[in-house]
């Protein structure tokens, strides 16, 4: 069905009817951090007050208890993310700690003048830790173009593409503009020369179904605080026979087969790349967090999305001086805008007044505002459980901002 009744949703959320002093919270920085359903407020409660253990080493009843919680979430999360093989689900600490452990890990099998490839769009994250392989290992950083509308030139991709390229790490969706880039074909093309692609899915599986194995990239990384769950906890999907090849990223407890001071040989996947202690209760939480995404129906969530990012699209549009940055055709959930004479830190700070949270600023993503030759922005970020009336007192709340600004 494509009924969704946004309202009912709410309900699952209790930070929604918070207020901001006297005002309703309008909560419009889903990009940044999305909020919590009940269901894991409740499994977090659960975890701490009655089965907290240590996992995987214990014989006793709450060790069981809890060993058992969290890989029924691995095994959880696996099927969500249409993976079968829950080794190849690592429980990271987040998106950036996924990319990183691609980075030393996989990074370890490049030599000197391999050449891996990124985007005009990426998040820092999603940058940094190839400069560091590049500056370890010799290897040369290519990034793909983007057009003024925030599209890649995937055309210019391809010519990029070699049998010296080893790796394209890009981003699924944009966290500043929105664009939703064309990732399966990258995959494609990518692999015809031989290279891995790794999707930044940071903003993805909140707004869209993501099949990892119809997508056929080697690896996926994304945050548990952005898809409802915890934060300190993310996801890494990789390739088993990929994961196999890479040395681990960490050494330590969990991750060892056997230790001598002679020699150390490691543990299967996925331990292989879990040194210590996890985030239990976070690992068990994101994957209630996947059992909620999984009882609604994300193509309903979809259209109701690209409904509302249409109608704020129209309504801040009515703004004398509005310019939206990110103009992509197929775009989500994400609007960037600056308005002309106004500095957006003043706009973010008015409009925080008036109890409307968005987020000012880079976003990390410089190299985009340096692109647009702009400082910064003011990003309004939406979730399902947003509603057109939180559009409009934005809009309301935009209008007063700039009445006395200007
Ligand atoms: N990539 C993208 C596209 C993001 O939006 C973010 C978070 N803003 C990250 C990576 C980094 O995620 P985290 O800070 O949770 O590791």
């Amino acid at each position: 069905s494509d009924v969704f009744d946004v309202y009912a949703i709410r309900n699952d959320f209790p930070i929604l009817s918070e207020k901001v002093g006297d005002k309703q919270l309008v909560y419009f920085d889903n990009g940044a951090t999305a909020q919590k359903p009940q269901i894991v407020l409740d499994a977090i409660t659960a975890y701490y007050s009655k089965y907290n253990a240590n996992i995987h080493r214990g014989v006793h009843h709450l060790s069981q208890v809890a060993t058992q919680a969290y890989e029924d979430a691995r095994a959880l999360i696996a099927s969500c993310l249409g993976v079968s093989n829950s080794n190849e689900i690592l429980f990271t600490k987040g998106t950036t700690d996924s990319i990183n452990l691609v980075a030393f890990s996989f990074g370890e099998l490049l030599k000197e003048g391999d050449e891996i490839i990124i985007s005009a769009m990426e998040h820092h994250s999603n940058i940094v830790p190839w400069q560091m392989l590049c500056e370890r290992k010799g290897c040369v950083l290519r990034v793909i173009p983007m057009f003024e509308s925030g599209e890649l030139d995937i055309e210019a991709y391809r010519e990029m593409l070699s049998e010296r390229t080893k790796l394209v790490a890009v981003t699924h969706i944009s966290n500043a503009l929105g664009t939703i880039n064309p990732v399966k074909k990258m995959i494609d093309w990518a692999h015809s020369v031989g290279a891995k692609v790794l999707i930044d899915a940071a903003q993805s599986v909140q707004h869209m179904s993501v099949d990892v194995k119809d997508m056929d990239c080697d690896f996926l990384a994304l945050s548990g605080h952005k898809v409802f769950g915890p934060t300190g906890v993310g996801i890494l999907y990789g390739k088993e026979e990929l994961l196999n090849q890479m040395p681990p990223y960490q050494g330590g407890g969990d991750m060892i087969a056997t230790v001598t001071f002679e020699k150390t040989t490691y543990n299967t996947l996925p331990h292989k790349f879990e040194a210590g202690t996890p985030h239990i209760a976070g690992g068990i939480c994101l994957g209630k967090a996947f059992e909620y995404i999984k009882t609604l129906d994300m193509g309903a969530i979809q259209k109701y999305e690209s409904e509302l990012l249409e109608y704020a699209t129209g309504r801040l549009l009515e703004i004398e001086g509005m310019r939206i940055y990110g103009e992509a055709k197929n775009k989500t959930s994400v609007i960037s805008f600056l308005i002309e004479g106004t500095h957006p830190y003043d706009v973010g700070t008015l409009l925080d007044k008036m109890g409307i949270a968005v987020r000012t600023g880079h976003h990390c993503t410089q190299p985009i505002m340096d692109f647009y030759k702009i400082p910064g922005t003011i990003r309004a970020s939406f979730a399902f459980y947003n509603t057109k009336e939180e559009v409009d007192s934005m809009i309301n709340a935009l209008n007063r901002a700039v009445g006395m600004l200007k």
